[in-house]
């Protein structure tokens, strides 16, 4: 049936591939943002659909729609630009969060809460599963990020329990593909910006941390079939890919999926708390969504490496640097 759904965060990397299938779909979507973070040729191509409707806007401010569901996206999501102004960043997350649940509360709209595998901050369980609690530093560089997130997932629970809202909390771990801010410092926009221009490929550390990478388009199904679960399905729930590989193992296939000469090279610091291993345990997902990933990392990066070639660096803002007292 059509709705009439809100996306916040909606012209970001995820936010706008989720307008896109909503779009198709023949939902009515409002896409909410600030570009703090996204560039508009990310929905460029949906303006002129008159299902769709773009409105800049802040999460932190009170919003009034009248809509039947919320995918609450909204927050920069790479630890350069959360960093960048690490107030602002538990702002969005915990002020967003309310905005939206008390707009979910007052329309009885059903919200989706994209919060992530920070959580669980350099977890002390492998793979990760919702039940476990977290190991997250509360006054480091990615507090601003991981404790805004544990806060939003706090008051989801708290609306749900108080107030009866709709709630639905999806723990996303890295997701990557085209559209991806080729500037936004994060492991696998880095590594295929520097094979494409046949520059060094930078190892943080000695590149043995672990990560497991999720194909944007799988993702998007998991945000999809969570929003669509049953009323007793509010999560958290894992999304991801169980696919670990090291950083170091990442690199190397990149180089050679690319063709490129790029040399990998250490040397540089590993950043302050950065997770030592990180893979989700999707059995929940598989269980009540029937959901899991179906694209392989290699065909994943091939896409990814693709849409990089198509792109004009010189369109997108460089990176910011970091907020340094
Ligand atoms: P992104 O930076 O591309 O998207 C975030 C979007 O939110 C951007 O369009 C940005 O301009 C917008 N935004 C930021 N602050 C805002 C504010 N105060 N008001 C309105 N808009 C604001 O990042 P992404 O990877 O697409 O992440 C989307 C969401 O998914 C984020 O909430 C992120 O925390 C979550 N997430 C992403 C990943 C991942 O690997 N991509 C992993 C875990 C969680
Ligand atoms: N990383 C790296 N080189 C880079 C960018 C990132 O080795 O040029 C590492 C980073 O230290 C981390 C991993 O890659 O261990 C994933 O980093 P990213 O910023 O993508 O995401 P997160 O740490 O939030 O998972």
């Amino acid at each position: 049936m059509r709705k009439r759904i809100l996306v916040t965060g909606g012209a970001g990397f995820l936010g706008s591939h989720l307008c896109d299938r909503l779009v198709e779909a023949g939902h009515e979507v409002v896409c909410l943002d600030n570009f703090f973070t996204s560039h508009r040729g990310n929905i460029e191509h949906l303006l002129g659909k008159t299902n769709f409707e773009l409105v800049r806007a802040d999460v932190t401010n009170p919003v009034q729609f009248e809509v039947d569901q919320i995918y609450n996206l909204a927050c920069p999501a790479a630890p350069g630009h959360y960093q960048y102004n690490p107030i602002k960043t538990m702002k969005t997350s915990v002020m967003g969060a309310m905005n939206v649940l008390g707009l979910a509360r007052r329309v009885r709209a059903r919200v989706l809460q994209a919060s992530t595998s920070e959580v669980y901050g350099d977890p002390a369980v492998h793979p990760q599963v919702e039940s476990y609690w977290g190991n997250v530093n509360p006054i480091g560089p990615r507090a601003c990020y991981d404790e805004g997130k544990r806060a939003a997932e706090t008051l989801f629970f708290d609306y749900h329990r108080m107030n009866k809202v709709s709630i639905r909390v999806a723990r996303i771990f890295n997701t990557y593909g085209p559209r991806i801010h080729p500037f936004d410092g994060r492991v696998v926009s880095n590594f295929i910006r520097q094979a494409v221009a046949g520059q060094d490929i930078t190892l943080f550390g000695d590149g043995s941390q672990s990560r497991s990478f999720c194909y944007v388009d799988d993702l998007v199904d998991g945000l999809m079939k969570l929003m669509a679960a049953p009323d007793e399905c509010t999560g958290p729930i894992n999304l991801g890919n169980t696919n670990e590989f090291t950083v170091k193992q990442l690199a190397e296939k990149i180089v050679a999926l690319a063709g490129t000469k790029s040399k990998v090279v250490t040397g540089r610091p590993l950043p302050q708390d950065d997770p030592t291993r990180r893979q989700p345990d999707i059995s929940l997902a598989k269980k009540v969504l029937g959901w899991e990933p179906k694209v392989s990392l290699d065909d994943g990066l091939r896409r990814t490496i693709d849409w990089f070639r198509t792109i004009d660096l010189t369109d997108y803002r460089p990176p910011t640097p970091n907020f340094v007292a």
